[in-house]
């Protein structure tokens, strides 16, 4: 799929594309060269987009939940059919090496596939009264469901909240990142013609404040899905509140690396070093809070390093261990960062060496940084990038203590020999993911969600289709 004849399409709404007057650039983060320019949509687009989903509303409610099911396995045929071009729009748009893009389509594919099969075994319950009544719930669908998607994961993200809704029978519209629009209008471009009633699947790409917010605060829509920062978040739920709009909330992270000296030193040295490279640290779940008990520090620290030195870095469609950062206003943001804390930089802290064409790109090496306050930027703010800090504790209670500081609660990784110590631990973080003794352990069809502020709601695996659908409960007297 060429970038530029893809986004000259414009916006997918009722099943047509319909070409928008404004435009915005997306850019290429490898090369800082615009890749192709997108349709910009405003409240008029999203109008349109939101009035088309609602028309077909009704026809795809009406489709019984064998049928959905089938349609979600057609879609994921027609993702998987292409999968190669897609992971490498996704590799092009947002940076991320070639391989972790196509495992980004590959749970795309799972996705879709583990809601076509859920579809038929979920839905409400009788609950028992008595002999004289029938009592049970139904699960209805919402109606019209609202899906503003980051950059970083640019098909999967998406197509986790897309194919949820729509098995639970729902008309969707979707906002994706200006940052990395291109894969979620290929989803359009392969779905186009496709087994979905024309409006069943909407695309308005445009900015944050503009489509992002009228999709958000749109009367008509019946729920919104959100995957972003805190900040935004908070600004969709504001949004949404004006017309007491569910919301669910995916939002950022800063996880601890737990590392107890009884730990697997060499499984707990590389699953550190993944939880800062994958995806150049543009992850929620990066693991850039890396704790290790005291008497193991030195070793860990002086092997993590070799180890960062080690990392590739380069264009994302060259499949090296680490892409660029998304933008230059972000790059620049970690610089000044890192400067403020200069002396404690133990590896990386700079921009590679790269051939010519990449000269532009946002690229920095991986970065480790020890012995700062824990209340300091680098240690305590989301960055979004390949930098962590490590800093050695004493005993179980401390390394609690040091896992649950801060305001997110998305992810933590825990490295230990003793059975029991991880199960305490893992019970004692407050966070909605952890895994033991590898990094990150991610499954497409378990629970995705955060404590505090990394969120509200859950994502992926059957807890999260409650929130495209609205229960009621059904009573009828009998005698
Ligand atoms: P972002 O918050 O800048 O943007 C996310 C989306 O919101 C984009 O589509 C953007 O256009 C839109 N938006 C911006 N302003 C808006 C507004 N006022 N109203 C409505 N929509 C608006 O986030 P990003 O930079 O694209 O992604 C990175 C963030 O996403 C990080 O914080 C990361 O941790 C988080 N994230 C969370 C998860 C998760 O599952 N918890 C997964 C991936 C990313």
């Amino acid at each position: 799929m060429d970038p530029t004849s893809l986004a000259a399409r414009g916006a997918f709404v009722g099943g047509a594309w319909q070409e928008t007057a404004a435009t915005v650039g997306d850019v290429d983060p490898a090369r800082d060269e615009t890749l192709a320019e997108v349709a910009r949509c405003g409240a008029v687009e999203v109008d349109s987009a939101v009035e088309a989903a609602r028309a077909a509303a009704d026809e795809w409610r009406g489709v019984s939940a064998l049928d959905r099911g089938r349609t979600l396995n057609e879609l994921a045929d027609l993702i998987e059919q292409r999968s190669e071009e897609v992971a490498w729009l996704v590799s092009l748009d947002s940076g991320k090496p070639l391989s972790q893009a196509r495992g980004d389509v590959r749970n795309s594919v799972r996705h879709f596939r583990f809601y076509a099969g859920a579809v038929d075994k979920v839905g409400g319950r009788e609950i028992p009264l008595d002999d004289d009544h029938v009592t049970f719930t139904r699960w209805e669908p919402r109606g019209v469901t609202a899906h503003i998607t980051p950059w970083n994961n640019p098909i999967s993200i998406p197509a986790r909240s897309i194919a949820a809704a729509l098995a639970m029978g729902n008309a969707v519209v979707v906002k994706p990142s200006e940052l990395a629009p291109l894969p979620v209008l290929a989803l359009a471009e392969l779905f186009f013609g496709g087994p979905l009633p024309d409006g069943v699947f909407n695309v308005v790409p445009g900015l944050g404040h503009e489509a992002g917010a009228a999709l958000a605060g749109h009367p008509r829509v019946d729920s919104v899905t959100f995957t972003g920062s805190v900040a935004t978040g908070a600004a969709v739920m504001e949004a949404a509140s004006r017309n007491i709009t569910p919301v669910s909330l995916e939002l950022g992270g800063k996880a601890p690396q737990v590392v107890f000296a009884d730990a697997d030193m060499t499984a707990a040295v590389a699953g550190c070093r993944f939880g800062i490279v994958r995806n150049a640290g543009q992850s929620c779940i990066a693991g850039t809070r890396i704790y290790v008990q005291e008497q193991a520090y030195e070793e860990f620290l002086d092997r993590l390093a070799k180890e960062l030195e080690a990392v590739t870095v380069g264009a994302g469609t060259d499949d090296p261990d680490m892409g660029p950062l998304i933008t230059r206003a972000q790059l620049e943001r970690i610089e000044r960062i890192i400067d403020g804390v200069r002396g404690k930089v133990v590896v990386g802290g700079v921009r590679p060496d790269l051939p010519p064409d990449l000269a532009k790109g946002f690229f920095l090496r991986p970065t480790l940084v020890a012995n700062v306050d824990p209340g300091e930027t680098v240690a305590a703010e989301e960055l979004f990038a390949p930098v962590a800090t490590i800093a050695p504790f004493t005993d179980e209670e401390e390394a609690l203590v040091l896992a649950n500081r801060g305001e997110y609660g998305l992810s933590a990784g825990v490295w230990t020999g003793n059975l029991g110590r991880a199960h305490r631990v893992a019970n004692g973080i407050r966070a909605g993911s952890i895994s033991v003794n590898a990094y990150p352990i991610r499954y497409y069809h378990g629970p995705h969600g955060g404590y505090k502020k990394s969120g509200i709601g859950r994502e992926q695996g059957l807890e999260a289709l409650e929130h495209y659908v609205e229960i009621k409960k059904v009573g009828i007297r009998i005698r």
